[in-house]
């Protein structure tokens, strides 16, 4: 790939490699009133979530965040994003069915997603559930197919055994190919 090492390789989308990003932020705050002035002054309480995307793919950017007005690289995470090609692993995980917000619904899915590997599930891995099986009153075991990016298998299955909240077991796992870079650095926008 071009561009590897320089300083901000990894400003670009992990999907298509463009770097035509766009952050959507959304802020709320609370600011004190300026008595003299009438200004919005010190902050009392402020919370404020960014989402990077890519226009020309419109996928979300789990590798980058936004701080102090400025997109920045999560670290242990771009290099395998940016420099990975994507892996499909056909997987169950054994959870904890307390930790399964609801099995039933429109938002079956996220939860169980979010129950077998918590926040790398609904936010860096694209993942489908294909069924659940409730072992006693305990135990669900969710059937999924993942999708993650990494450099080599050993590393998805590190990154899949780091997420899981449940004894994993990986019945298949396949690198895919990339898809297709953008040339969006030539086209002058
Ligand atoms: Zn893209």
């Amino acid at each position: 790939m071009e561009g590897s090492v320089e300083v901000r390789s990894w400003l670009r989308c992990y999907r298509c490699w463009s770097t035509n990003l766009e952050v959507q932020v959304h802020y709320e705050g609370v600011h004190r009133i300026d008595p003299g002035t009438g200004e919005r002054a010190e902050v009392v309480d402020e919370l404020q979530e960014a989402v990077v995307q890519c226009l020309d793919c419109m996928h979300d950017q789990p590798h980058l965040g936004f701080h102090n007005g400025r997109v920045e690289p999560i670290e242990d995470r771009w290099e395998r994003m940016i420099a990975g090609t994507p892996w499909v692993a056909s997987v169950t995980v054994a959870v904890d069915s307390d930790d399964v917000e609801t099995c039933s619904g429109p938002e079956a899915g996220d939860h169980h997603s979010y129950a077998a590997f918590g926040d790398h599930g609904t936010r860096e891995f694209f993942t489908h559930v294909r069924f659940h099986k409730h072992e006693g009153d305990e135990q669900t075991i969710v059937h999924l197919l993942v999708e993650l990016y990494a450099r080599s298998a050993e590393e998805a299955t590190e990154v899949l055994e780091e997420a899981a909240r449940g004894v994993l077991t990986i019945t298949s796992l396949a690198e895919e190919s990339r898809p297709p870079a953008v040339s969006g650095e030539e086209r002058g926008h």
